[in-house]
């Protein structure tokens, strides 16, 4: 065992199942995705440490417990249709493509859309479609989507993303203000999401048309 599988199995214990995380399907993805390899050479070492990271563009890479509880909270079989916005360094995109059968991501940022599209094709991951644009807007041509998850802090919620999910399907969104958010957990029933608050969270602002309009 390498020291990456063995400091991987040990923030899989400690900060993943150690926090609750159940779902043995979402354990055993975190267990085989290389975390190290979304982040840049310098913070490697940190690739497993219990804490978000810098990645390009002023972005970050999610604290790992965060991207598992978002991920939990999708209750993905396998055979699911996920729209993310926001793939950042692509380790969340990544996962999601281990746990459903196919992954839209859209990144507003051209270096992080690219870097992590080619991450993805080094990686040999074939059911991730990359986008460059506003996610806020969603992806009309591949709807209704049965998960939605948004990996930006959103000052509301985009009526495009709840128009693009699917009857019964679920949304994973932080929502508040720039500095602090509530995880918010949405199932589509009719036109409305009926929501329920996990906890507090702390992430990049949303950009966009139904995000922030600026870059504060
Ligand atoms: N889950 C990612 C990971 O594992 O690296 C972390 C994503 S980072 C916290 C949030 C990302 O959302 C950033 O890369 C940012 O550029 C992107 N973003 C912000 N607003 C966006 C928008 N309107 N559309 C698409 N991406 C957006």
């Amino acid at each position: 065992m390498s020291d990456w599988e063995r400091n991987r199995e040990r923030m899989v214990k400690e900060q993943i199942e150690g926090r609750g995380i159940q779902d043995a399907r979402v354990l055993q993805a975190m267990l085989k995705i290389p975390r190290h390899q979304f982040v840049s050479e310098k913070y490697q070492k940190q690739a497993y440490d219990d804490t978000p990271l810098p990645i390009e563009c002023g972005q970050t890479i999610s604290q790992p417990y965060m991207v598992g509880l978002m991920t939990e909270k999708l209750a993905l079989t396998g055979t699911e249709k996920v729209l993310e916005i926001g793939t950042g360094s692509g380790y969340q995109t990544a996962l999601l493509a281990t746990l459903a059968r196919v992954v839209y991501t859209i990144e507003r940022h051209e270096t992080l859309y690219l870097n992590s599209k080619l991450l993805f094709k080094n990686m040999g991951i074939q059911n991730i479609l990359s986008f460059l644009g506003d996610g806020t807007k969603g992806l009309l041509q591949y709807q209704p989507y049965d998960r939605i998850i948004v990996t930006a802090g959103a000052p509301i919620i985009s009526p495009y993303l709840i128009d693009q999910l699917a009857e019964g399907g679920i949304m994973v969104i932080p929502v508040g203000s720039a500095t602090h958010q509530e995880l918010i957990v949405g199932t589509k029933l009719g036109q409305e999401l009926k929501q329920k608050k996990t906890c507090g969270c702390v992430f990049v602002p949303l950009i966009g048309e139904s995000g922030w309009n600026n870059e504060n």
